[in-house]
């Protein structure tokens, strides 16, 4: 139900393909683009999946669907605070955490699949390496306007391979500081 994770104004353009702003100089991500990551991603029940970029909570509402244990950061702290509460209020409980998704949860990992739903400049190396062998991470990577959307596979402990999807247009990964 898109129109949940909108603001009231903006409810009549909840279906319609394209980003919408959250506030915060935030959006939710376009439908088509949350369908292609999660394509990408591939979950399978049960399986542990990050998410950089909690953002309104949609994607981690379609993860939840297809009933994955999600964890997932934020570091925007007003849009952490509201999607925590928001989001289990309407039956999707998650992992909430507050910071920096570049450093990832070490605490938490490995997990099976991370999907990172912000513009990163360079691969998160931090993120790899909360991978399990055989996880995958997708990222969509780029300085700019425009990201090229990677599956980064982890193989061995020191292997990964890389394979690019398409171009896309996210709002940017912001690095350290938190706000
Ligand atoms: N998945 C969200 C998409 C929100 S847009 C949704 O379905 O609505 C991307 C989000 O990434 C924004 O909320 C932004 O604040 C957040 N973000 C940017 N840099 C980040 C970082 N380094 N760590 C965690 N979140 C970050």
């Amino acid at each position: 139900p898109r129109h949940q994770f909108v603001e009231e104004a903006l409810q009549s353009r909840a279906y319609e393909d394209t980003a919408l702003p959250i506030g915060y100089q935030q959006t939710i991500s376009q439908p088509y683009t949350v369908a292609f990551q999660t394509q990408l991603l591939d979950v399978n029940p049960y399986e542990k999946v990050l998410e950089v970029g909690t953002g309104s909570g949609y994607q981690s509402a379609v993860l939840k669907i297809l009933n994955a244990d999600v964890y997932t950061i934020e570091r925007q702290r007003d849009l952490f605070r509201h999607t925590k509460i928001f989001l289990p209020s309407i039956g999707y409980n998650c992992n909430f955490f507050y910071g920096d998704g570049y450093k990832g949860l070490p605490k938490f990992s490995p997990f099976d699949k991370i999907i990172v739903t912000c513009g990163a400049p360079t691969i998160p190396q931090d993120l790899i390496l909360q991978l399990k062998v055989g996880g995958v991470m997708i990222a969509p990577i780029g300085e700019g306007d425009i990201q090229v959307m990677h599956l980064i596979k982890r193989l061995t402990k020191n292997q990964h391979e890389i394979t690019t999807h398409g171009n896309f247009s996210f709002v940017p990964m912001l690095k350290k500081k938190t706000s």
